[in-house]
């Protein structure tokens, strides 16, 4: 089995170890049940991966033995950062959205209040939501072992999100087009360097918003004539980026 990659901050580290208590030694000991002369590797804040063993697991903390440090590969920088812009789904789809897009590699999620969004996000709500939209992201980053957090970010409204995009391909993904296949989106020559893929809620887009995101250089795609839900749309079109120009 690969070597589980954790992120740390490089203060956890002194001479040749690295030692953990709270919320890493639970997961690396308690969740992942790593044990002594288990294979880790340490992404620090600047960009160094510590490739370690595990050197002692305590009742509240584990160490580390540090065997060799260097910089972080950069085959994942040749993926296309790619940004989910989803408008707000009912209930905790919100949840699985940012969880799986997360293990799948997105690299942001703008979350917006669709026109016929059924759930809505009141100012009052904003810091709370998106500190728990954040906690997800976190969550499933160390799960999966990436090396980065997916930011959240908020926005009233689709008229913001296709304003704020200046992605290089930009994508709305609408159940309604016909002529413009995904397979001719995704046919560029190279890879491009940033993704943002649009994705409505359950009552879907209202024509307005797709025209507005037609007019900020939004491609309508389709992904076939059956109706996927928000979630599905969500997740299946970031599996298919990835394989297409990520890093699966
Ligand atoms: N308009 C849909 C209906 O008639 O039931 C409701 C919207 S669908 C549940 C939620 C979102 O998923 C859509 O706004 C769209 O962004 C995406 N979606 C669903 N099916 C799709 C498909 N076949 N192709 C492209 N996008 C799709």
């Amino acid at each position: 089995m690969s070597a589980r990659r954790f992120m740390i901050t490089s203060r956890a580290i002194r001479d040749g170890y690295a030692s953990f208590d709270g919320e890493l030694f639970n997961h690396i000991v308690r969740v992942l049940r790593l044990s002594p002369g288990d294979d880790v590797q340490l992404i620090d804040e600047n960009g160094v991966v510590h490739y370690g063993i595990i050197d002692q697991v305590a009742k509240e903390w584990v160490a580390v033995k540090i065997t060799a440090s260097g910089p972080v590969a950069d085959s994942i920088s040749i993926a296309p950062r790619i940004t989910i812009c989803q408008a707000l789904p009912k209930g905790e789809k919100i949840n699985l959205i940012l969880q799986k897009g997360t293990e799948l590699g997105a690299h942001d999620f703008w979350l917006f209040g669709g026109r016929r969004s059924v759930a809505k996000l009141r100012d009052s709500q904003q810091d709370s939501k998106l500190e728990r939209w954040k906690r997800i992201t976190a969550e499933a980053s160390r799960q999966c072992g990436r090396i980065d957090i997916p930011d959240v970010s908020w926005r009233p409204s689709a008229v913001e999100a296709a304003n704020d995009a200046g992605h290089e391909l930009r994508l709305i993904m609408w159940e309604g087009e016909r002529d413009h296949s995904l397979k001719e989106s995704l046919s560029v020559g190279s890879p491009p360097s940033s993704v943002i893929v649009a994705i409505g809620p359950e009552g879907g887009f209202d024509p307005l918003e797709v025209r507005h995101f037609s007019q900020r250089g939004f491609q309508p795609v389709s992904l076939g004539t059956r109706i996927l839900r928000t979630e599905t749309a969500s997740i299946a079109i970031l599996a298919i980026i990835q394989y297409t120009w990520g890093d699966t």
